[in-house]
């Protein structure tokens, strides 16, 4: 994934841009980088890597370097970024989030004698240098930008700081959002809302789908009127949204609340409720879902396992999977009390491939529980994303959901992935059977499209749902 923070002020923004940035880390765990401008110093940027140290801790001693009083701040799934360039439409630094499926054909089209990339990085030309090609392919920044964005298969939001300005460009279908912040001092773009709130910045403007506009300290111009088609990601408020935040005036923890109540009501109107002794959420991000469902189903809400933080911070991502799947197993601690001969319903944000999933369920079962149900907060998802940089599986067949059409039915039933994904159907009900059968669980249950789409609150057309359906 990745996320962004801006701000242009008539004072010193070290530390804004400092915070902002790092009010983002929940978005990304590779890289992170941040460039200045002063009228006196120019541009200054710096990047490192965030693999195993956290953004703070890692550009605590460049703060006393960096002047300025405007600045942007990335974390970065992929490549090292922002990137600085001259060309004819002046110098800047930019900053990019989403994916180019189209790379590898968009590279070739600028071989030849003078063209060249140069921030190569894991064998790969650099996204946002790409980007940056594409851009400087026009007579000026609005129809650069927009000759990028109609030119990438995937979605590229972006972000530029020049001399006197910054500009950013939400991608063309609003996957994912930007929003601008305004104080008495200045204004700052940023993914999460709530990074600027925290800053003492107010809400001032939400950028519309495929919308560009020039920040600076006074305000916001529009340079480019937003498209009317929209598809904002639905995994922002059911997964990797900051629970502060919000979307298109939809807060994500409210959402998720509201999304554990209508899954414990459709059970109750059904009768698949099951009888258990707590309902609890696998930390962190099945938590909000389950007080959801525990609130509306009056079954207490319980911890019966506590993630095991201080010293193990998210941004530490192992090489080997093996020290990775140990490092999961040490952070998980569990309540005994609250487990040994307990029936237990557990809620995650969604079931994506189900390793860690069935380990949970082993290590509750081993600490004595008498019964384990287990509830997705999202419909069985079915599909990669090749809209952003937001893939938890290599492919469609590592998907728990897929792989298990695979084994009752081979290729005949990846005909039938709708009906699967409807567990009102007969496909849907053996789908969640033989998901029972193989993770331990006594009871699966997966919200329904229609009751994510009512707990987001936006209408359907707006919001990308292709994870689930397949259609875009
Ligand atoms: S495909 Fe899935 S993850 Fe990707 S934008 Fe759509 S809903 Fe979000």
């Amino acid at each position: 994934m990745g996320g962004f923070f801006g701000v242009i002020s008539r004072k010193n923004c070290i530390y804004d841009v400092f915070f902002g940035t790092d009010y983002h880390s929940h978005l990304g765990t590779r890289r992170a980088g941040m460039a200045f401008y002063d009228h006196d110093t120019g541009f200054q940027r710096q990047i490192h890597s965030i693999e195993n140290t956290p953004f703070r801790t890692k550009f605590d001693a460049d703060m006393s370097k960096f002047t300025g009083h405007s600045g942007i701040g990335c974390i970065s799934d992929t490549d090292p970024q922002p990137l600085l360039f001259r060309s004819h439409l002046g110098t800047f630094a930019i900053s990019t989030v989403g994916i180019i499926n189209n790379a590898e054909e968009l590279v070739r089209s600028f071989s030849g004698p003078g063209k060249q990339f140069m921030a190569m990085s894991s064998g790969s030309v650099n996204a946002t240098e790409l980007t940056a090609a594409l851009i400087n392919q026009k007579e000026n920044l609005v129809e650069g930008i927009r000759y990028a964005q109609q030119t990438i298969d995937g979605s590229c939001t972006i972000l530029l700081l020049m001399k006197d300005c910054i500009i950013a460009a939400r991608d063309m279908l609003g996957r994912l959002p930007v929003l601008v912040g305004k104080s008495e001092n200045g204004c700052c773009v940023s993914f999460e809302s709530f990074a600027y709130h925290k800053l003492g910045y107010e809400d001032h403007y939400e950028l519309g789908p495929g919308e560009i506009v020039k920040i600076t300290e006074s305000g916001v111009e529009r340079l480019q009127a937003p498209g009317d088609k929209m598809r904002i990601c639905a995994f922002l408020w059911t997964y990797y949204g900051y629970p502060n935040s919000n979307y298109e005036g939809k807060n994500v923890e409210v959402m998720r609340y509201h999304n554990g109540e209508i899954m414990a009501r459709d059970e109750e109107k059904n009768g698949t409720m099951p009888d258990v002794d707590y309902v609890a959420g696998v930390p962190d991000s099945g938590l909000p879902h389950a007080i959801g469902y525990a609130n509306q189903s009056h079954k207490p809400f319980a911890r019966p396992f506590v993630k095991y933080t201080p010293t193990w911070p998210r941004s530490f991502t192992p090489a080997n999977q093996e020290m990775r799947n140990l490092v999961a197993k040490m952070k998980q601690i569990p309540v005994p009390e609250l487990i040994k001969d307990k029936k237990l319903l557990f809620v995650d944000d969604s079931i994506v491939r189900g390793t860690q999933l069935r380990e949970t369920v082993e290590f509750l079962y081993s600490n004595g529980a008498k019964e384990v149900h287990m509830r997705s907060a999202c419909p069985p998802i079915m599909y990669g994303c090749k809209y952003l940089n937001f893939s938890r599986s290599n492919s469609e067949m590592e998907l728990l959901a897929r792989r298990i059409i695979q084994n009752l039915e081979g290729r005949e039933g990846q005909k039938h992935v709708d009906e699967y994904a409807d567990s009102t159907t007969e496909r849907g009900q053996c789908m969640l059977k033989a998901i029972c059968e193989e993770m331990g669980f006594d009871s699966l249950g997966y919200q329904s499209l229609d009751g994510l789409l009512e707990a987001i609150g936006l209408d359907r057309d707006k919001v990308c749902t292709y994870c689930w359906t397949g259609r875009e």
